[in-house]
């Protein structure tokens, strides 16, 4: 059985004052029908930490050498050492705007795991790739690109989230059949790569314009484990639907 996963994801909102009333309001509402998380910006991550008993706190990025010249970049060593052990890693936004590629998703996969923390690896198509009915391809290149010289070990912890390009932020969600297709499609992909015994532990969340209305009929997909939310968590209010939802 897998147990549920859902994770905010905060991208670059919310102050640290902001982020301590949002714990506050919703870490008490925490139950344990799923792991619940919130992924802060760095800024954020160590009053999160402190405040949070429940919530999962987690990193939206980290940097995949141990330390150096990097200006501007945050290693695995700094989340570790206030507590964070959870990362986002190759969320579209990072790949669209901030160069990232399958092969540094890769590199800091293999960072991450080696230092026993867990990602939630991204992977999904871009509207020009969902028309031309590629979806299953592109997804299948990032998940064996993001997956190289992992070993089956450490496949198991990994969180997978699918996240159709075309549907963050835009209110246009995918449909829970096509979620489960792809998402379906993705552990078969990772039973390729490691037998089906891995591929049935690995959690697989859907992202995309997820609503507390939504979560529980997404959760009821045979493969779906999870979702990684943007706008829907960062208000308390709607967090605490979701919460509810699965109640
Ligand atoms: P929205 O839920 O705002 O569409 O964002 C999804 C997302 O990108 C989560 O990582």
């Amino acid at each position: 059985m897998r147990k549920p996963i859902i994770v905010g994801n905060w991208k670059m909102n919310k102050t640290i004052a902001e982020t301590k009333a949002f714990i506050e309001a919703v870490d008490p509402a925490v139950t344990d029908k799923a792991d619940w998380g919130i992924a802060t910006p760095y800024l954020s991550l160590a009053t999160a930490k402190a405040d949070a008993k429940n919530l999962i706190i987690a990193a939206e990025n980290c940097h995949f050498k141990d330390s150096g010249a990097y200006t501007g970049e945050v290693s695995v060593a700094m989340l570790k050492e206030i507590g964070v052990e959870w990362v986002i890693l190759g969320h579209s936004e990072r790949r669209q705007y901030f160069a990232e590629t399958d092969e540094t998703v890769n590199a800091k996969m293999i960072q991450v795991l080696t230092n026993d923390m867990t990602p939630i690896v991204c992977v999904g198509e871009t509207l020009e790739q969902y028309e031309e009915g590629i979806t299953k391809d592109v997804v299948k290149t990032q998940t064996v690109a993001a997956f190289k010289d992992v070993c089956p070990k450490c496949a198991e912890r990994v969180v997978i989230a699918y996240e159709p390009v075309w549907a963050i932020g835009t209110g246009k969600t995918a449909t829970n059949e096509i979620a489960q297709d792809v998402i379906g499609y993705i552990r078969s992909v990772v039973a390729e790569l490691y037998g089906q015994e891995v591929a049935d532990k690995v959690r697989i969340q859907y992202g995309g314009s997820v609503k507390p209305a939504g979560l529980k009929a997404l959760l009821e997909q045979p493969d779906i484990d999870g979702a990684l939310v943007g706008g829907a968590s960062l208000v308390e209010d709607s967090y605490k639907e979701m919460i509810a939802a699965l109640d």
